[in-house]
Parts: structure tokens; C-alpha cells; sequence
């Protein structure tokens, strides 16, 4: 019977409700306990299996990450002083000149590691830091690293986006330059450039004229599709820009940020390739691929479900149309050039009409 229909005072009311919430609720946990005990010892309570996320087939083109022993670091002269320091799967750069050195981004569990590689070097003291961009993972060791006089310089969006973290690893810089800044160090012309938003904000190019060597992080790693996601892009055309800016200057050596050797003019040009190429191709599988075709195949009822089956379709015929010719080029191919044609779709679908 109703709780409602009881003629009682306020607070007996209140009682009963309570009571028949109570036995609702009990019957309900004793409920969800059977189902538990009944899925527990039949084994159908859901378990993570590992190869459920790395079904995909394996690439045409791979590089191992190479043993660094127990060291965990490897440090290498590129150019007249100029260090590349890598632990395999991150790297940068460093400069030791006669006024100092000049560290760029001191990567997250790998500050110690470079403090190391630098007094395999040189006993001069570290007078400034630069900041590529402002992600935990590329800078997450900069504490170590401030104090004694350190000026740390990056481009204003990567101080403005460390300002609103607050986070004490990420110290916030002293130098904060718009469009341009030259650092010069012990006659050593450091340019640091910013092409503008595209992996994320702040993204600055760190560029050594008399060296030929430049550094520009998560836009282009050598032999490799682009990270997930055009890592992680917030603006997938700014990005392209920012590469194509970075081709234009004078360089024969490039670091990304990634992988355990620099990279070459002629690499970067082969990975912008593909993000023309991707771009193209989600454009024909959008004009392939057609929605009404999909609702007539899908057997779902869903609305959201049907976008999401044609949604998936689009990127899977751009994959189709892009592996012939990237599968065996560059690593990643399998694990991110959908996330990429995705990306493309996307940006088809609400910036610009293919
Ligand atoms: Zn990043």
C-alpha cells in the first residue's frame, strides 16, 4: 500500500517514509549483493585485458628504443657547443657556452638525469632555461633547476597558462617574450620564435642560426605519424603553419622533443607530407562515404549511435585511403592515423566545408 494514504502525524509520516525507503533500499542492496556474488563466482564481473587496446597491426616502419643502460640517459656534441640529451623516448637540447649554459625544457623524472649529462660536460653553471611549451611532461622537472640567478624565458601564452596552474614544479618565467626573442650567451645567438597556437599555446621554436640546428616540440617527430590526436592539436591548420614556418628558416638538424636522435630537414618535410595527406584523404572518405548509405546498413534505433556508426566510417575509409603509402613510412601509422582523419572530419564538419 502507498505510503501517501497513511492518516498520520508529520513526524510518523516522516518515520514510515524513512522505514519504506529503508526496506526498498534493503531489498535493493540485497539484490545488487546476488547479482555480485553470482557474477563474482561465475567470472562474468568485467576484467581489463591488456590486448583489447593494442589489437591494431603492426607498422611498416619502426625504430626500437635503443638500451641506455643503467645510466637511463644518453648525451651527444651535435655541433660546436651545442648537447643533445635523450632517454630514449624524450630529448632536448643544451648549450654550454663560456657565460653558462642554456638548458631547454627539463622534462618530468628526467631533471636529475640531465643535471648528470651536464657535469659529464662542463662544471659551468646553468644561467638560463627555456621553456618550449608548458606541458607537465616536457618541463615537469624545471623546479630543479630554479633559484641561484636561473632566468627562465618563454614565449607570454606558456607564462599565462603556468600562472593559472600553479604548479611548483613548473616555476613561472622571468622572460616572457611575445613574437620573438634573442637570447645571446657567450656568443651564442639563441632565436626564439612563435609561430602561433597549433599543438597548444606557447609552442616556441628554439632556433641556433649558427649551428643550423632547431628545436620545435610534439609538431614533427622523424619517421613518425604525428602523437595522438595531432598531439593533442588545439588548431590542426595553426599547426601546419608552424611547420611550414620552421622549414623556412636555415636548419640541417631539428629536435622534437621526442625519440633518441635528432631528425633531419628532409624528415620533417616527409611527416608535413602526411598532414597534407591526411587532410586529403578525410576529404575524399567525406565525399566517399555517404550518410544515407550508413542508416540504410545500421541496424540501430539510436540517433547518436547511427552518427557515431557514420562518424566511423568516414575515418576508416581516410585510413583505408591513407595506408598504402604511410604504413610503411613512418611509425605510429596504425596506433594514431585515424585519430588524425578524425581530427581532419571534424574540423571539416564545423570550420570549414571540405
Ligand atoms: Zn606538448
Amino acid at each position: 500500500m502507498p505510503i501517501f494514504y497513511f492518516k498520520k502525524n508529520q513526524m510518523s509520516l516522516k518515520k514510515d517514509i524513512f522505514l519504506a525507503l529503508s526496506f526498498r533500499c534493503s531489498k535493493v542492496s540485497i539484490f545488487l549483493l546476488l547479482v555480485f556474488l553470482v557474477c563474482f563466482f561465475s567470472g562474468c564481473v568485467a576484467k581489463f585485458k591488456p590486448s583489447q587496446v593494442n589489437k591494431f597491426e603492426p607498422d611498416g616502419y619502426y625504430e626500437s628504443v635503443p638500451s641506455l643502460g643503467e645510466k637511463g640517459y644518453f648525451v651527444k656534441k651535435i655541433a660546436p657547443e651545442v648537447y643533445f640529451f635523450s632517454t630514449g623516448v624524450y630529448n632536448n637540447l643544451f648549450i654550454v657556452t663560456r657565460e653558462g649554459v642554456v638548458i631547454t625544457d627539463p622534462m618530468k623524472g628526467k631533471g636529475k638525469l640531465l643535471k648528470k649529462a651536464i657535469s659529464e660536460v662542463t662544471t659551468q653553471p646553468v644561467k638560463f632555461m627555456i621553456y618550449s611549451h608548458p606541458h607537465i611532461d616536457h618541463i615537469g622537472d624545471a623546479y630543479l633547476f630554479e633559484g641561484n640567478g636561473v632566468q627562465i624565458v618563454a614565449q607570454i601564452e606558456t607564462g599565462k597558462a603556468l600562472k593559472k596552474y600553479k604548479d611548483k614544479n613548473r616555476p613561472i618565467p622571468h622572460i616572457n617574450f611575445g613574437t620573438n626573442y634573442s637570447l645571446s650567451v657567450g656568443g651564442i645567438s639563441i632565436e626564439l620564435i612563435y609561430p602561433g597556437e597549433g599543438h597548444g599555446k606557447g609552442n616556441t621554436i628554439i632556433y641556433i642560426p649558427s649551428r643550423k640546428i632547431m628545436m620545435y616540440v610534439d609538431a614533427v617527430t622523424p619517421k613518425s605519424v604525428p602523437f595522438k590526436n595531432f598531439a593533442y592539436t588545439i588548431d590542426i591548420v595553426s599547426q601546419i603553419k608552424g611547420i611550414e614556418k620552421a622549414l623556412k628558416l636555415d636548419f640541417d638538424i631539428y629536435v622534437a622533443g621526442h625519440l633518441n636522435r635528432p631528425g633531419t630537414r628532409e624528415e620533417m618535410q616527409e611527416v608535413l607530407a602526411y598532414y597534407y595527406a591526411s587532410r586529403k584523404a578525410s576529404i575524399k572518405a567525406i565525399k566517399r562515404v555517404s550518410f544515407v548509405d550508413v542508416r540504410k546498413k545500421s541496424k540501430t534505433k539510436d540517433v547518436e549511435h547511427l552518427f557515431g556508426e557514420y562518424l566511423d566510417t568516414v575515418a576508416e575509409e581516410c585510413y583505408k585511403i591513407l595506408k598504402p603509402e604511410w604504413k610503411k613510412r613512418l611509425m605510429g601509422f596504425e596506433a594514431f592515423a585515424k585519430g588524425h582523419c578524425d581530427i581532419w572530419i571534424s574540423y571539416h564538419r564545423t570550420q570549414k566545408a571540405p
